[in-house]
């Protein structure tokens, strides 16, 4: 099964004509409904039909109560740090082109203890998979993969957003890591000396791409998400058995995406799942299967809501 240490917010959404300009006031569609990396990548797990545990921290407080509910619909195993801070949210606003601005509030996400996740040793034991973002504590996140990793558990890695400090540990601690573009460049740009733009990546020779995933983690998988273009892999060489080859292109479902919140999202829990499902199967088929699941949930409005109940082999 898959475990998620993660995020949970409550998401306010304003759907405007254009981003408030400063000191503007202006007037927009509102909708609330859960979100957070952490919990919409569970949640993905879940309706992509795997066994999924989600540990996260909760304030004592309608957002805590509906996090509860939703995870308990959606039969995930929830592990909550109870927090005295409120829950998370995210004030969103979104133009008309689909361009947002977003202010999180971790509230209680920021309490998620590496003490508390200690005591969480067997449930991450037990999983296949342990998946993470750097939405949470990052002493925290880093004690989870080393738990996990130490009990055999495969370690994924998101590591969004683009601008949280991605700690060289956490790259080693990672086996696979799933960045999308923006989070690629700026991971390259942290920690090598080799430099990219991310709307150059997708057009880059696969073999050079393959080059610069291998200097970011030498010891791991790297799949770098491009939106509409799919995926691109790269593997440890000396890893790949029989036909396998060590890098190559995924290509995307033929999607009409109305909201491509949480695509990303999408993309990790149903990867999560597919790899827990059958980890001895190609990888390949683990990510077309997650190209597939997040193709349909970009045709759906909403980030943990949006997720499709697609399972794996279904
Ligand atoms: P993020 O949401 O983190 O920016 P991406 O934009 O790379 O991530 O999207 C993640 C995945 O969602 C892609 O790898 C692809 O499978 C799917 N996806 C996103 N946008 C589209 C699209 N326009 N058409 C088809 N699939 C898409």
């Amino acid at each position: 099964h898959v475990v998620v240490v993660g995020s949970f917010n409550v998401d306010h959404v304003w759907n405007c004509a254009t981003l408030p300009r400063l000191g503007e006031t202006l007037s927009g569609r509102y909708h609330t409904g859960p979100g957070g990396k952490g919990f919409n990548q569970a949640i993905a797990a879940a309706r992509a039909g795997a066994a999924t545990g989600f540990l996260c921290a909760l304030g004592n407080d309608d957002g805590g109560r509906q996090a509860r509910a939703l995870a308990e619909a959606d039969g995930i195993d929830l592990r909550v740090h109870d927090s005295s801070q409120p829950t998370g949210t995210a004030g969103i606003y979104v133009d008309e082109a689909g361009h947002n601005t977003i202010v999180i509030g971790a509230g209680a996400n920021a309490d998620l203890s590496v003490a508390w996740l200690g005591r969480q040793a067997a449930a991450l034991a037990g999983a296949r998979v342990l998946l993470s973002q750097l939405e949470s504590p990052l002493d925290s996140v880093l004690e989870a993969m080393r738990l996990a990793r130490a009990a055999g558990t495969i370690t994924m890695l998101n590591p969004a957003p683009a601008n949280a400090q991605c700690l060289r540990e956490l790259l080693a601690a990672a086996d696979i890591l799933t960045p999308n573009e923006t989070e690629f460049a700026a991971l390259l740009e942290r920690h090598t000396s080799h430099r990219i733009d991310s709307d150059a990546i997708a057009g880059t020779p696969d073999a050079q791409l393959h080059r610069l995933c291998r200097t970011l983690l030498p010891r791991g998988t790297v799949v770098i998400t491009l939106g509409a273009a799919g995926a691109f892999v790269s593997h440890r060489e000396d890893l790949l058995r029989g036909d396998d080859v060590p890098f190559y292109r995924v290509a995307a479902g033929k999607v009409e995406p109305v909201d491509t919140t949480g695509a990303g999202d999408a993309f990790n829990g149903a990867l999560a799942a597919a790899y827990a499902a059958a980890h001895a199967h190609p990888f390949a088929e683990h990510v077309r299967f997650a190209n597939r699941y997040a193709g349909l949930s970009t045709e759906h409005v909403g980030a943990a809501l949006a997720m499709p109940r697609l399972a794996v082999g279904g």
